[in-house]
């Protein structure tokens, strides 16, 4: 699946007032990668691109590594929840008799956990489905009831594969028709025997099984026919089967679609809905005339029917579908609209991308029209096998709550994420959408022709998607240094979660992801990051072509790995091989900081924590948080050759420093002298340090100063020399690495010191980007250039530099007075719309509203919905969250994430807080569960938390609600982080404060 979150802006704290958008989505994907790389004879791993990679002779190959899972404590958890009984759960399964009546059973005896297989979340291995008939009409207005629905009939042929006279397939919130006998199902044998009668069928709801229990047992060998009616609600939780609204030309519009992944499926038709239960699908669907229907398949022309239904007699349209490939349940899709689109062939393959008829006719579906075609024909030759299907579908809904989810043959996005308008989008928008282009391209491959065989490997398929988008999209644009970006959106990223003593190592125990919510919860952002890179050609195409349409655990990839590297000859270090190189980065949570002492030329390694105190909340590990790592590394601006965590004799009064262009997935340490001949070269000849290295001297600063192995003072120091620097990844760094000590201190006196600081370091870049653009007119040339130029204006106005307050407030004030001509850049508009909200008023605000409301471009809404957040009106921000819950002003998709836009401003922080707690409840309903901005929403509203109050208020939030759903990992996390802030801000605040003063000149 794509991105997580879409949040444009405030992910992370804020400048003062407000904070640029993130550029990139939050997620996804993956860029952080284990990898090893045989260069010549040397060898190395890492976990970054550039990292990674075993590179045999010329070609690269590939690793992966990832993901993963869980820890001890959601396995306690995890094991409660499987015995309903333990602890007195409040687990209350519900049985549907045959005679139709519910009751809810008693709990079993609390001494006796339940084995029966019926209160277990993971199927049986007693039956194998072979093939699916599933024909759903769903019903795009209101029944009498006031309810929209779907109603289906399937049938699913499996195989007996182990004696058994129980037949167990997940279902979830569906209503059964009963057949004869009063049963929820009818059993059929397909060969010469006969099937046994059905004793008893029900409902389990808590582990969403239709159960049906059997007079005999089924024979090993034959195939048997399950058929079923059904009738599920066509909702608007974003869920399985449900629906989307919007409107055109003034008239409501309902589009039906589906979000299977990872386990609603069983929401739209009864299935075995787990990844390796792959299988074969005919697929029909009624729609109503004047619509048109789409899934996995290529659609056969529809046909008019008559049906009956609740409704009386109705004339629908019947479209059916070529049957699909063998693959999963949860890469599905059903979508019915009256959407328009355009399309090309290449390479026999038919590309459409669908919308809205507006977005199609206003030509917002042309760019990525125009990249998939090259991205599918790279990835082709990448991993040397074809495109597996006819055609590519993507269509851009605009409710969907991931970023875009890669179903086969049927991509489903956001609209942000595929519609692109050359006027209205930025070169963030556009970057957006290349990248989660290339990354939902790249799962067709990998995750859908070759799946994970259970959850706990899913960064087996993120990773390699995660890390091939960036060669996707890098081919489509290749101007852009798309590369580069990696190490900011993402390594950065993984980084942060990865340091804390809450994370989890990439892969786990199959039994320790079984609930849904857990399954979820694996979808965070260390999912999405470790992945995996450098895949060689060799590796991929043994890889892909051995496990086609098949699954696989991640030691068969190490497998063909060792085959790779065998085969090619390539030494591995003495006494390791692949399995137990990379096992340590998989199986152990977290990375090493690397420690060069220069003056006796040692290498050390230790497991970093952001918090050191939480060190011994870390679990035990076999590999005692040892890597084996590989470092590249450069002394007075030359490189050396790669060299294995050893000692090594090291000049001193030279400048020494490693991980060169960030290529392995560690920190780095050094002596105090070699840290000051280091900020000296910053400060008198910074080219001579690789532009990512300089970005990444500041970042590993600031991180070990706050794991305490560097002073804060050293770190506040690799920001003086930004003063001349122009380039934007050093500036990105820094600003990501300052937002924290904006959270922890823009409430106190040394926001004053801080800001005027900042404000003399930026003045010459907004002088440099006025010079370049011609007094603001024109747009810089580089993709990076002009995401610095955002950077510059954001930190002059939020520093308060005049220039900088009159331009923006000047231009949102010609577009006020003519609406219709907006003269801000798509480029500058998030930045410029949050700075003039800012300085201004009610009426700034209303005019924001208004054009959020009559907005029909969804990346230009979403720049508007973030600048909202920016006002510093604590009315306005109190009645912008009522909004935020309220489904005709915002939609569902956005409402955390608009939540978490207020909170990221000072002034809406607390406002945030008490909002969420007081309507925790139906927030809970609403968003709780299997939603993945659950846990979004609550790290981003307690952020800023680092006082004893906020923590004690935190505990009493945890206290109050037993179980936050998909949200759980994230209040443990809160809770974590509020401690470790409260302990560097005692720490921290007086010294920090001196500097900063110390570095503004006095008048
Ligand atoms: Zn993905």
């Amino acid at each position: 699946m794509g991105e997580l979150f879409v949040l444009v802006g405030g992910e992370s704290a804020s400048l003062p007032v407000y904070k640029k958008p993130r550029r990139k989505r939050i997620f996804p994907f993956c860029p952080v990668v284990v990898c090893m790389s045989v260069m010549g004879g040397g060898f190395y791993i890492s976990k970054v691109v550039g990292v990674a990679g075993i590179v045999l002779g010329a070609g690269a190959v590939a690793t992966i590594i990832a993901l993963a899972v869980v820890y001890s404590e959601e396995v306690a958890k995890n094991n409660e929840v499987i015995s309903p009984t333990n602890e007195g759960s409040t687990v209350k399964p519900t049985l549907t008799t045959t005679e139709g009546s519910s009751v809810s059973t008693p709990l079993l005896p609390t001494a006796q956990p339940s084995n029966e297989p019926w209160d277990k979340y993971r199927l049986p291995d007693t039956l194998k489905p072979d093939h699916y008939n599933l024909t759903l009409w769903p019903r795009l207005k209101v029944n009498e009831q006031g309810l929209y629905i779907f109603t289906g009939e399937t049938y699913v042929v499996f195989q007996c594969v182990k004696e058994t006279d129980l037949i167990l397939i997940h279902s979830n919130k569906l209503n059964y028709t009963k057949w004869e006998g009063g049963q929820l199902a009818k059993l059929t044998a397909l060969g010469n025997i006969t099937a046994p009668t059905i004793k008893s069928s029900w409902l389990q709801e808590t582990t969403q099984y239709l159960v049906m229990q059997l007079n005999g047992n089924l024979t090993v060998g034959e195939l048997y026919q399950l058929d079923t009616k059904f009738v599920g609600e066509l909702a608007n939780d974003l869920g399985g089967f449900y629906r989307s609204e919007y409107e055109e030309d003034g008239i409501e519009k309902v589009v039906a679609t589906t979000q299977m992944q990872p386990t609603d499926a069983r929401k739209a038709f009864p299935c075995f809905d787990e990844p390796a239960m792959k299988a074969v699908f005919h697929i029909t669907l009624l729609h109503p005339v004047g619509t048109i229907a789409l899934s996995n398949g290529m659609e056969r022309d529809p046909v008019p029917v008559t049906m009956e239904g609740p409704e009386g007699t109705v004339e629908v349209l019947k479209t059916s579908f070529s049957e699909t490939k063998r693959m999963s349940t949860y890469l599905l899709a059903f979508i019915v609209s009256d959407y328009d689109y355009v399309n090309e062939t290449t390479n026999d393959v038919l590309i459409r991308i669908y919308a809205r008829k507006k977005a199609i006719t206003d030509k917002q579906g042309e760019y990525a029209l125009n990249i998939t075609g090259p991205i599918l024909k790279f990835f082709e030759e990448y991993y040397n096998v074809s495109y597996p299907l006819p055609k590519s579908d993507q269509i851009a809904l605009p409710d969907f709550n991931a970023g875009a989810m890669e179903n086969w043959g049927l991509i489903t996005y956001r609209e942000t994420a595929l519609l692109y308008d050359p006027e209205m989008s930025s070169n963030s928008n556009k970057e957006r959408i290349a990248t989660i282009i290339a990354h939902e391209l790249a799962h067709m491959w990998f995750g859908n022709l070759v799946t994970l065989n259970w959850w706990n490997d899913l960064w087996l398929n993120e990773g390699f998607a995660s890390y091939v988008e960036y060669l996707g999209a890098n081919d489509a644009e290749p101007d852009w240094n798309i590369k580069d970006l990696i190490v900011l959106n993402d390594v950065h990223r993984v980084f942060a979660i990865d340091a804390l003593a809450s994370s989890h190592p990439l892969s786990s125990e199959e039994q320790a992801i079984q609930k849904p919510e857990q399954i979820s919860e694996l979808f965070d952002a260390i999912s999405y990051m470790y992945c995996n890179v450098c895949v060689c050609h060799f590796l991929q195409q043994t890889y892909l072509k051995a496990f086609s349409y098949n699954n696989t655990v991640y030691s068969d990839l190490w497998d063909h790995l060792d085959l790779a590297a065998n085969s090619s000859g390539v030494s591995l270090p003495t006494g390791f091989n692949v399995n137990s190189i990379m096992n340590r980065w998989v199986l152990q949570m977290g990375f090493p900081v690397i420690t060069i002492d220069t003056a006796n030329g040692h290498f050390s390694q230790e497991h970093f924590l952001l918090d050191p105190a939480s060190r011994p909340d870390v679990p035990e590990s076999e590999f005692k948080y040892e890597w084996i790592v590989p470092i590249r590394w450069m002394k007075t601006g030359k490189e050396q050759s790669l060299t294995w965590l050893k000692t090594r004799t090291v000049i001193e009064n030279e400048w020494v420093l490693a991980n060169l262009n960030v290529s392995g997935y560690y920190r780095v340490n050094y002596d105090v002298p070699n840290w000051e001949r280091l900020l000296n070269v910053l400060n008198t000849t910074p080219e001579s340090i690789p532009v990512i290295n300089r970005a990444q001297l500041i970042d590993d600063a600031f991180n070990l100063a706050r794991a305490k192995y560097i002073d804060t003072i050293l770190a506040l120091r690799t920001t003086k020399y930004l003063k001349t620097e122009k380039e934007y990844m050093p500036w990105e760094s820094a600003l990501n690495n300052l937002d924290f000590f904006y959270l922890m201190f823009d409430r106190s006196e040394v926001f004053g010191y801080m800001q005027a600081y900042l404000k003399i370091q930026v003045e010459e870049l907004f002088g440099h980007f006025k010079n370049i653009t011609d007094n603001w007119t024109k747009v810089p040339s580089g993709h990076m250039d002009q995401y610095n130029q955002v950077n510059a204006i954001r930190v002059a106005c939020s520093t308060g530099i005049d220039e900088c307050l009159n331009l923006t407030k000047g231009w949102y004030k010609q577009w006020m007075n003519d609406p219709t001509k907006n003269p801000i850049h798509p480029n500058l508009r998030t930045t410029v719309y949050c700075s003039a909200i800012s300085a201004g008023g009610e009426a700034e605000w209303e005019f924001g509203w208004n054009q959020f409301n009559a907005s029909t471009i969804a990346t230009e809404a979403d720049k508007l919905r973030y600048a909202l957040a920016c006002t510093k009106q604590p009315w306005l921000l109190n009645k912008y969250l009522e909004y935020s819950l309220n489904p005709t002003k915002i939609r569902k998709q956005d409402a955390t994430s608009t939540i978490v836009y207020i909170a990221s401003n000072v002034v809406g922080q607390p406002l945030a807080w008490d909002f969420i707690r007081d309507r925790w409840q139906y927030i809970f309903e609403q968003y709780g569960g299997g939603s993945f901005s659950f846990s979004n929403l609550i790290n981003g509203v307690t952020k800023r938390f680092s006082t004893e109050f906020e923590l004690q208020q935190l505990k009493d939030f945890q206290a109050e609600h037993n179980d936050f759903g998909s949200g759980n990992l994230a209040i443990q996390q809160s809770i974590e982080r509020t401690s470790a802030n409260i302990r560097w801000v005692a720490e921290n605040k007086k010294k920090v404060l001196e500097w900063f003063d110390g570095e503004v000149p006095k008048p």
